[in-house]
């Protein structure tokens, strides 16, 4: 049996504004394999965003569990979520979420000047992923400067290059044509093919047809989990990662 990389049991998550209290995740259960590529389907507002938050480490939850590669993540310390989102995780966002007075090798190298590589070593490692994903002649040019698709080329770079084991991907096509979705998507089936695990939120069927299984959200749990035949595992070697 193949490992869980992430488990879920019986998650809530409740916003709580002033007066009022929200409560969006109603109890998600969840089991995620290493190497699986899963897509996170619901109407807006139904909570993706939020789901995908706590598994990324970036929000809390108030009940239930998240184990991560078997570790228990409660709440915890700024400093201590951010080593384990170093260790684990990368993030793709529908914005891009690129810095805009970097370069793209400078915003590829990011995570690795938060882990005190020198600017020399980091720059030199950004110029290989942005190589694997064919934007070698483009290191040097602003964010403002490249298309949407390279925009979210880069971005996958930046999230590659820490080595994580899952990628966590919220709306990632969201902002680009159909054409240079189905492309991100090749890409993003690419590095699944390398090992990584990666969950995709999206409303869009054609991407989530993409994926090997479909989760769907509704009313606070999950409505459907279901494998999709449709999605046939690339046979090709990775041309990302060597
Ligand atoms: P989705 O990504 O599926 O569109 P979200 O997870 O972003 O949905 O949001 C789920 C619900 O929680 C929505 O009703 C949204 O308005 C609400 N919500 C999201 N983030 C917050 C927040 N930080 N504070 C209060 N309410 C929030
Ligand atoms: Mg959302």
């Amino acid at each position: 049996m193949s490992k869980s990389i992430i488990r879920v049991e019986s998650l809530h998550k409740s916003y709580v504004t002033g007066s009022n209290s929200l409560h969006v995740l109603k109890g998600i259960n969840l089991d995620i394999q290493q190497g699986e590529m899963v897509s996170i389907m619901g109407s807006s507002g139904s909570g993706k965003s939020t789901l995908l938050n706590i598994l990324g480490i970036l929000d809390n939850y108030d009940a239930g569990g998240y184990y991560l590669d078997g570790i228990h993540i409660q709440k915890m310390s700024e400093t201590r979520a951010a080593q384990y989102r170093n260790k684990y995780i990368g993030f793709v966002f529908q914005s891009f979420n690129l810095i805009s007075f970097k370069n793209a090798m400078e915003n590829v190298a990011l995570p690795l000047y938060y882990q005190g590589i020198r600017r020399k070593k980091r720059n030199q490692i950004a110029l290989e992923y942005l190589d694997r994903l064919g934007l070698k002649d483009w290191a040097e040019h602003l964010p403002s400067e490249l298309s949407g698709g390279q925009k979210q080329r880069v971005a996958i770079a930046r999230a590659l290059i820490s080595k994580p084991k899952i990628i966590l991907a919220d709306e990632p096509t969201g902002a680009l044509d159909s054409q240079t979705s189905l492309e991100v998507m090749e890409i993003l089936k690419d590095v699944n093919n390398t090992g990584i695990s990666i969950i995709i939120v999206t409303h869009e069927n054609d991407i989530a047809e993409r994926t090997q299984r479909i989760i769907r959200l509704k009313d606070g749990i999950i409505e459907t989990d279901k494998k999709n035949g449709n999605a046939k595992k690339q046979i090709t070697e990775s041309v990302i990662i060597p």
